[in-house]
């Protein structure tokens, strides 16, 4: 094997609550999955299949670090979501097989350049960069699947410390394990991928000095500090 020119990027990592640290491999993320949100979009969540887009691995911010605002936005929002990470690989696979993929749970906020994404809506662009940016994965630690109720739990986003968003699992169009199939049958899922299982309503407006806080209950919280 040749010798690497550059020195080798570090490998993004997810706390665990049983200490050790899950590697994190690709993140996908589910599109209007709360027929609320999908609403207040402005689509009609009854005729729309699941889709996908993606963040970097090193999107990922944990430990409640400082998450920059970033350029290009005068539009930053919050998605509070349920995080799923893949432990065993595989391709089409069955819902009804999907669950023993997964290694464990956390939950995550997926931040958003909402005017980059409503400019590349209009002009049919990819929304690559109003989605995958820098930092725009906080995450809090993953719990592992065993004991955890995938399918139902309250889910829930503050800023400083007032609720903006409450939503339930079990309002989510596509559970996880149909999000598993569908997204296997697409692409190879392999260990260290996650799975972000989109948000329910009450997105908005997130600016410099404010707080995010959410929780997901049964897993976990997640922190990030916009400074
Ligand atoms: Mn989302």
């Amino acid at each position: 094997m040749s010798d690497l020119v550059i020195p080798a990027p570090s490998l993004p990592t997810v706390p665990t609550t049983t200490g050790g640290a899950f590697p994190v491999r690709r993140i996908y993320c589910v599109g209007r999955n709360y027929a609320a949100h999908a609403r207040e979009m402005g689509h009609d969540p009854d005729r729309e299949p699941p889709f996908f887009f993606t963040k970097p691995a090193d999107a990922i911010v944990v430990h409640g670090e400082a998450v920059p605002y970033p350029p290009q936005t005068a539009q930053l929002e919050y998605e509070i979501e349920q995080v799923v990470a893949i432990g065993v690989g595989g391709s089409d696979i069955a819902a009804a097989d999907a669950l023993a993929h997964v290694w464990g749970y956390a939950v995550g906020i997926d931040l958003t350049r909402r005017d980059l994404q409503a400019e590349a809506k209009r002009l049919a662009r990819p929304w690559d960069l109003a989605k995958g940016f820098d930092a725009s994965a906080p995450i809090g630690a993953l719990r592992p699947a065993n004991g955890v109720d995938p399918a139902r739990g309250a889910i829930e986003l503050r800023v400083d410390g007032v609720v903006r968003q409450r939503g339930d699992l079990a309002d989510m169009i596509w559970p996880v394990a149909d999000v598993i199939a569908a997204l296997s049958r697409t692409v190879r899922l392999e260990p260290g991928d996650l799975v972000f299982t989109g948000t329910p309503d009450g997105v908005g407006p997130v600016t410099p000095g404010q707080e995010l806080s959410g929780s997901l209950d049964g897993v976990g919280t997640v922190h990030a500090r916009i400074v």
